[in-house]
């Protein structure tokens, strides 16, 4: 079969051919159907620090997939041959304190699907039947293999009300991109985004975002204000890791409101949190992850409404695998939203 390899610890990845897996105690193999590239995934094809420091070569890489199952290990018993899954990518221990008190997201001992052992970008894949998640059978598996990631947005978006909100999303690169169907399908009144990228505000709007604003050229700060009353907005959402934005955002979140925060920040962070966030005694959350395994059937539910605009979502689809350094450089230059794979026979 063909594999998108992490061969050698350096830039980039190589197109190899390997042999199909045989699914050991406790695993699936899967063929799969459809897998997208994640963030993640790009900074293992451009070998940065963390990647250095995180990957071991030679590795297959992805981890966001829909496939089919064709084999069972020993010792899985509620996975069938014939069973359309996709997979959860943290792998947790069960038996730590966050584990025990059903935190699972924040297990102590997680272990990354496509970081700490092979992933999914191949004809076929190896999936810890712990991990597997039973795709209803008219969910698309484009669509299926966005799961994962909507994960994150669904715990970003619902970590609190939505519904008849008014909302300031930063950044709309595939995460942002994916929180703002999640706001509109779940009843937000108003999405505001702001996304310096062109590209990425038009594909906002096609989203379904009511207003984008570029951060480079305008006042975010007025432009919410204005667009709320004077108020500012009900639900700052934050997708960007940009500390800018993160100022901004906390800004025009009107006092008392709710804050989520998902991006990733390239370091620490420095702003006023006496006036930004204590005296406006705002509701702050972290996001990481999913929880396990309630945002899936949140995510499953809301996939099977219809109710998500994910089309304009998925800028790129690519039948096999030899096209995918153009894949990897058109994410790294910010000129996609989510790249998505379907392996050829
Ligand atoms: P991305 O880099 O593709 O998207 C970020 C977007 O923010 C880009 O479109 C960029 O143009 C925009 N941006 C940059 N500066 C901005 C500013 N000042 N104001 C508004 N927007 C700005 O990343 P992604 O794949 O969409 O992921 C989003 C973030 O979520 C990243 O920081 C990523 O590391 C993080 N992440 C977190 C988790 C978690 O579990 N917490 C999981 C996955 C990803
Ligand atoms: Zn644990």
């Amino acid at each position: 079969m063909v594999a998108i390899m992490k061969a050698k610890p350096a830039y980039g990845a190589e197109l190899v051919e390997v042999d199909v897996p045989k699914p050991k105690e406790g695993e699936v193999l899967i063929k799969v159907l459809a897998t997208s590239i994640c963030g993640t995934d790009l900074h293992i094809y451009e070998w940065n620090e963390w990647a250095q420091s995180r990957i071991k070569t030679p590795q297959i890489m992805g981890h966001e997939v829909a496939g089919e199952v064709i084999e069972v290990g020993p010792g899985v018993d509620d996975i069938q041959v014939g069973d359309y899954i996709s997979a959860e990518t943290h792998i947790v221990c069960g038996t730590c304190y966050q584990c025990r008190n059903g935190q699972y997201h924040v297990c102590q001992n997680t272990k990354i699907f496509g970081v700490d052992m092979d992933g999914v970008f191949a004809s076929y894949a190896i999936v810890p039947a712990q991990n597997a998640w039973k795709n209803p059978k008219e969910i698309p598996p484009e669509y299926a293999t966005l799961q994962e990631p909507l994960g994150n947005a669904v715990d970003t978006v619902l970590a609190g009300p939505i519904a008849g909100k008014t909302v300031l999303i930063t950044g709309a690169g595939p995460l942002g991109l994916l929180g703002i169907t999640v706001a509109k399908a779940s009843g937000a009144s108003l999405v505001i985004v702001s996304e310096p990228s062109e590209f990425r505000r038009d594909l906002a709007k096609k989203v379904g975002a009511d207003v984008t604003i570029n951060p480079i050229e305008e006042d975010v700060v007025k432009e919410v204000k204005d667009l709320t009353d004077g108020n500012g907005v009900d639900v700052f959402l934050e997708f960007s890791g940009a500390p800018k934005a993160l100022e901004q955002g906390l800004q025009a979140v009107t006092p008392a409101g709710r804050v989520s925060l998902l991006g990733l920040f390239p370091g620490n962070v420095s702003f006023d949190i006496n006036n930004l966030v204590i005296f406006k005694s705002l509701e702050v959350h972290g996001i990481t992850g999913r929880h396990l395994w309630q945002t899936w059937y949140t995510v499953s539910n809301l996939l099977r409404s219809g109710k998500l605009n994910l089309d304009p979502v998925i800028t790129h689809k690519y039948k096999g695998f030899d096209n995918f350094e153009e894949a990897f450089e058109l994410m790294r230059a910010g000129k996609t939203g989510k790249v998505v794979f379907f392996p050829k026979e």
